[in-house]
């Protein structure tokens, strides 16, 4: 008889609380499951009680509906019935990197190319493991295969290029051969978008131009992307910034190329020394958790963090300016009835819950 049992979690299937309705994060799968708040609070503060004390907690009528909630979770893999709710511990939600700089995005300046090979021993001895790199101004084959020469004996994993140019699959294939850390080709400025994916690698094809501010801050649920690392990572640091450095086509040193603010030139300046400020590692710890609006939302560990576009320079913990959705009504801008927060506050200014 299940009603003797406990409802167990699997530890990968973490609920998250939204304003009005909640989401349970499969980061294993990488799957998310919509769930109402009443589901979230079961979860969250009733399971150490066996099934038949949680439903005795409501009235005859809202059972069904509980157990409507149980049989939702077996279905979906989520969690299972047990004897006992203390056999299984949970997963502490503590995160840390055991490097300084995790990832960068580099604007290549053409003219001085070789400047960039120091630039890349820097990275490497910050642990640097994955680097974008966009070439603005357009390369030959023969200039970037000699360019991407420079990583034949690096310690960087995962390269992505950005390039103002389009080259045939032959040459991405060539490319990729001599250097196979590349796992994606991004040709902006083309006739049309277009997405290739291959054995090894990836192509977008994009119309946009690479330095076009609107590709910057996004979001959309076609962005959302999670799994067990980023999780604890969005929970604990900001999700774009943190551990992250760039290089502007200027060659400044910043957080992220569309910030104005620089440490410093890459012709005077140590990346080590740069990484050390505390001006410039703030940036990685501003937590969803404190963003104004996103706090309430229940995608907040799926969705990247830009705090470059935020909808009041005055306030640096205040939601990105180019999100269209509501948690308060759980709809996007596109969808019927669809309200901004700011109305939504306006009208709800008197409740006590807001
Ligand atoms: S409210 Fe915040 S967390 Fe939610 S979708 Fe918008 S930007 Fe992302």
């Amino acid at each position: 008889m299940k009603n003797n049992k406990y409802l167990i979690l699997f530890n990968d299937c973490i609920p998250v609380l939204g304003y009005k309705r909640s989401i349970i994060y499969n980061i294993h799968s990488s799957q998310y499951f919509f769930i109402p708040n009443e589901l979230y609070k079961i979860l969250s503060y009733k399971l150490s009680n066996s099934i038949v004390d949680i439903l005795d907690d409501y009235s005859i009528e809202d059972r069904t509906i509980v157990n409507e909630y149980f049989s939702f979770i077996i279905e979906n893999e989520l969690g299972f019935y047990h004897s006992n709710s203390n056999d299984f511990i949970s997963i502490d939600p503590v995160f840390s990197k055991p490097t300084t700089i995790n990832n960068a995005v580099i604007q290549i300046n053409h003219s001085i190319l070789d400047n960039y090979i120091d630039l890349i021993y820097q990275l490497e001895n910050l642990g640097c493991e994955s680097i974008q790199l966009i070439f603005p101004d357009s390369i030959s084959y023969a200039e970037l295969l000699k360019f991407l020469s420079s990583f034949n004996t690096s310690s960087i994993l995962n390269i992505e290029l950005m390039i103002n140019k389009s080259f045939q699959l032959e040459e991405c294939q060539s490319i990729h051969k001599v250097q196979p850390r590349i796992s994606s080709f991004h040709f902006f400025n083309t006739s049309e978008f277009k997405y290739d994916s291959y054995e090894y690698f990836n192509i977008f094809h994009s119309k946009n131009d690479a330095f076009d501010d609107s590709n910057c801050g996004a979001v959309s649920p076609s962005f959302f992307n999670f799994n067990f690392i980023s999780f604890f990572e969005s929970l604990n640091t900001n999700s774009c910034l943190n551990c992250k450095l760039s290089i502007d086509k200027n060659g400044f040193i910043k957080n992220c190329p569309s910030m104005d603010r620089h440490y410093g030139h890459i012709n005077n300046t140590k990346l080590d020394d740069v990484v050390k400020l505390s001006k410039f590692q703030k940036w990685g710890n501003y937590k969803k958790d404190e963003i104004d609006v996103c706090k309430d939302c229940e995608f907040r560990y799926m969705c990247t963090d830009c705090r470059v576009f935020i909808s009041d320079k005055n306030n640096i913990l205040s939601q990105p300016s180019k999100c269209g959705y509501n948690p308060y009504i759980a709809k996007w801008k596109n969808e019927e009835d669809w309200k901004s927060v700011a109305e939504w506050r306006f009208e709800n200014q008197n409740r006590t819950d807001v």
